[in-house]
């Protein structure tokens, strides 16, 4: 599948929910597109509110509830629907999405499934499109509307479906790289179709993913993500308001971030760029000249200590096995329950007689402890002693060479005396040394190491 086809100077272009959120974030975003000959194909997510609005619409609201959120998706759309030179080009189909919501909100407050969310969630992209392809236009530029969901093709896991990248790439070349030539393509992120044409989702935040993955499939030279944040910094600025914002970025370590709770990125976003080798550009449409982070397959001076993420509400699992000193097989015992219950760890350190863990909850909008069902919680307590801690934050330093290096241990840790860390993981990763804090303390914690390793 991996054949070399010649790499083309091409851009994809993705925009976020902010980015498309009205008119005039809109016609930034189009001045960004128009601004740069290699943009042809563009991808975007739905308008800021409205993935959140359809969401809640795809629970089940009460009526009156439901009438208020089918209003909100209608203002926020015919806000920017209204401004458009010739809105009747695109109105009548901007109405039939809007009556497609009601009715299939209508259906959800009566029984709600994962397909029919997705179905319904899907609108929030198709609406975006429709309207920025008209944006385009009115800016005299060549520019198509396209249905993504003719080539991202995924299995059928509603809510975090996994594409299919062989066929991705089938089609994108047949269907999407002749258009290309001729014009720019505006597409959805985030959404897909399944073997029976029904549609489905990557996953909250998807619309990077898909602007990686169509970057893949058509051998593009680049993939841009346009946000509202210059580019990724050593930690979250509105921590630290003296983070500082990291020009050029090693995949592994940026990966490192995504998975760790930088929000910059979506965790699987990077997947497909380090498979072929494609940089991943991340600016601020509002301020496209600030400039931005580029992500890269560098090796130049990789720093030791690179940034820190932070993650909330963290669950802790500890596990005391009750008479297995020196016993065979507990951790196996204990992890094909897990994995039965649809439950992948994240960090681990164990001894003797027992095991402390977290669950991975990255990608998805689910806690720790909503992943705790009683059956889990019962079949573990036939095995071991089970104790369950909450709120607390999981703090990732990111780094190189971290489990090689001397010096860390005096850098990181010295300072960490006023703490009670909770949890320790270190060695395994030369990219990250992760550690458990209650959460109340979280901020401190990212504070007092931010400014020991970064100021
Ligand atoms: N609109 C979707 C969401 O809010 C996908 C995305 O924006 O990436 O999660
Ligand atoms: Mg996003």
């Amino acid at each position: 599948m991996n054949q070399a086809a010649p790499q083309s100077s091409h851009v994809v272009a993705k925009f976020g929910g902010t980015s498309v959120a009205d008119f005039e974030a809109m016609n930034r975003s189009a001045d960004v597109v128009l601004g740069n000959p290699d943009v042809r194909l563009v991808v975007l997510s739905a308008s800021a509110g409205v993935t959140n609005l359809l969401v809640a619409l795809a629970a089940g609201s009460e009526s009156e509830q439901r009438s208020y959120q089918l209003d909100e998706i209608r203002r926020i759309q015919y806000a920017i629907l209204d401004r458009l030179d010739n809105p009747s080009v695109v109105r009548e189909e901007i109405d039939r999405m809007l009556e497609n919501i009601a009715m299939l909100s209508e259906a959800a407050a009566l029984a709600t499934s994962t397909a029919l969310t997705d179905e319904l969630v899907s609108h929030g992209e198709l609406m975006s499109t429709l309207l920025f392809v008209e944006i385009l236009r009115q800016r005299q530029a060549q520019a198509e509307w396209f249905d993504v969901r003719k080539v991202m093709h995924t299995d059928d896991h509603f809510g975090r479906a996994t594409p299919d990248g062989a066929v991705l790439k089938e089609l994108a070349q047949t269907l999407l790289q002749p258009r290309l030539q001729a014009s720019l393509v505006v597409t959805q992120g985030f959404i897909g179709s399944e073997a029976k044409g029904r549609t489905t989702t990557l996953g909250r935040g998807g619309s990077d993913y898909t602007a990686a993955l169509l970057g893949e499939a058509l051998n593009l030279s680049r993939v841009d993500i346009w946000t509202d944040v210059p580019g990724i910094y050593t930690t979250d600025p509105r921590v630290v308001p003296a983070a500082k914002r990291i020009d050029k970025i090693a995949f592994e370590e940026a990966a490192e971030m995504a998975t760790f709770g930088a929000k910059v990125l979506h965790p699987a976003t990077l997947l497909p760029a380090v498979r072929s080798d494609i940089p991943v550009f991340v600016g601020s449409s509002k301020d496209p000249a600030a400039g931005g982070t580029l992500v890269c397959n560098t090796t130049e001076n990789p720093p030791l200590f690179r940034a820190l993420a932070l993650r909330r509400k963290q669950t802790l699992l500890t596990l005391h096995s009750l008479n297995m000193l020196h016993a065979r097989g507990f951790l196996a015992e204990v992890f094909s329950i897990l994995a039965r219950h649809d439950i992948s760890v994240d960090l681990i350190t164990t001894s003797e007689v027992s095991i402390a863990l977290t669950m991975d909850t990255t990608g998805t909008t689910s806690s720790g402890r909503s992943l705790l069902t009683t059956a889990l919680l019962t079949e573990l307590s036939s095995l071991c002693r089970v104790e369950v801690e909450e709120d607390l934050a999981l703090i990732a330093l990111i780094g190189n060479k971290l489990s090689r290096a001397c010096g860390v241990g005096k850098e990181v840790f010295g300072v960490m005396d006023p703490f009670n860390i909770r949890m320790i993981c270190y060695g395994a990763s030369n990219y990250n040394l992760c550690f458990l804090v209650p959460g109340a303390d979280a901020e401190q914690v990212v504070r007092t190491l931010h400014h020991n390793l970064f100021e």
